[in-house]
């Protein structure tokens, strides 16, 4: 994954001759691509890291969405949610929610 040194912008693959560049879509700035990304899929967009375990990185939880449900422990109307695959896979996921206000985290049984 490269960006502009411009304007920050993530770069595109470009095919082209004799060789294919990497080039800024907002500004035009072009690089050489490098031989570690010669091929167009190498450049695709990065898959979302997937969440996994609760507190484990608490920057991803601000990314998550909220939903209203009230905080067992203070009473706040909004908890941040996800889904996780807690045991084995023919077990449906367990849904976690996070209190957005205290942190408090608690899981819904079905
Ligand atoms: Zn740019
Ligand atoms: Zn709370």
């Amino acid at each position: 994954m490269k960006f502009c040194p411009k304007c920050g912008t993530r770069l595109r693959y470009r095919a082209q001759k004799p060789n294919p560049v990497l080039v800024c879509e907002k500004c035009g700035t072009t690089q050489p691509v490098e031989p570690s990304v010669t091929r167009p899929e190498e450049i695709a967009p990065e898959a979302g890291e997937p969440i996994k375990v609760v507190g484990d990185k608490e920057e991803k939880i601000k990314t998550m969405p909220t939903t209203n449900i009230d905080c067992p422990k203070c009473g706040h109307g909004t908890a941040f949610w996800w889904f996780l695959q807690t045991r084995s896979g023919d077990e449906p996921p367990t849904q976690f929610f996070r209190c957005e206000k205290c942190g408090h985290t608690w899981r819904q049984y079905s």
